[in-house]
């Protein structure tokens, strides 16, 4: 597509702008210029609010779900109470008109690596609305691999889509997913800490899968730093990054991880 299609404005209506869980909201859109809106997880559009003076108040959101029959397409995002955008966006309301711009990116499965035997999602927050929408399409397309996503929240409150992943764990015996609490009640049971504190012992040997990560910048590099230092292929790890995009992790915290993702070594 040339590149003057892709920055063009577009409006779109705004179908459903509903929480999922505190802070985290729904965001379904419809193209309103009847022009196709094929759009699959993983791509980014900008989502903009058109202002008084004719510029955009924008940012770039991932596309959680797509539905190209219907021109519709589906967001996970954040309120960041003193954020610029999302305390606008969320006061929206489904029949008002939004502008979209886009797509960049490349959605997920085409990141990942077609050897790999095994796929693996790891997400901070809302960065689990495209891993869920990756699983969902592509189990319904027929993928057999085992796919496996983590998600951390920081209380049971916050965590969203569980719903999904549920019905979609039931329908495909390949596919299962955990979430991980740094702030658990006492009645909680499943993985606590952040994800790279939780995960690494569950993800097994590095040469079989590939690995998608996506959220906040500190876990996606610090995590993908280690994993590469833990021996895995360039080729095999993908990422996204919502904030936090230059986080340099720091050496101890690579090498540390690192040596929790490499397996245990044999007895002799
Ligand atoms: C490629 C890309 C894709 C993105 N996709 C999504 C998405 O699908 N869903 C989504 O919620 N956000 C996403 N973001 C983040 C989004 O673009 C905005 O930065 C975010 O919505 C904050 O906008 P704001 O104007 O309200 O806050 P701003 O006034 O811009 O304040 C930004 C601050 O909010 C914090 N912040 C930003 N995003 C998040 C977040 N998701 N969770 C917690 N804290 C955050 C950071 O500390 C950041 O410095 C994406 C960013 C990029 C670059």
């Amino acid at each position: 597509m040339p590149a003057e299609a892709l920055s063009a404005w577009r409006p779109a209506r705004i179908v459903q702008n509903e929480p999922m869980a505190r802070g985290s909201i729904w965001l379904t859109l419809e193209a309103a210029d009847g022009r196709a809106a094929d759009f699959r997880p993983g791509h980014v559009l900008g989502l903009g609010l058109r202002q008084p003076d004719g510029s955009y108040l924008r940012h770039a959101y991932t596309v959680s779900v797509g539905d190209a029959p219907q021109r519709r397409f589906h967001h996970l995002y954040r309120v960041i109470p003193s954020g610029r955008l999302t305390p606008r966006l969320e006061k929206l309301r489904p029949g008002e008109t939004i502008y979209f711009q886009g797509p960049g990116h490349r959605p997920i499965e085409d990141e990942v690596d077609p050897g790999a035997e095994r796929i693996i999602g790891i997400a901070t927050g809302t960065g689990v609305g495209p891993l869920y929408g990756y699983a969902r399409r592509v189990l319904e397309l027929g993928e057999m691999r085992p796919i496996t996503l983590f998600a951390g929240f920081r209380e049971e409150s916050d965590m969203c889509l569980r719903d999904e992943l549920d019905g979609l764990a039931h329908r495909y015996p390949n596919f299962g997913y955990r979430y991980t609490l740094t702030r658990p009640s006492p009645a909680w049971r499943g993985l606590t800490g952040r994800v790279t504190h939780s995960v690494p012992p569950m993800l097994g040997r590095l040469d079989r899968p590939h690995v998608h990560l996506v959220g906040n910048g500190e876990m996606v590099h610090l995590f993908r730093s280690a994993l590469f230092a833990a021996g895995m292929p360039r080729e095999r790890v993908s990422i996204e990054t919502y904030f936090n995009h230059s986080a340099e992790p720091p050496k101890p915290d690579v090498q540390g991880l690192a040596e929790r993702l490499k397996p245990p070594a044999k007895a002799s």
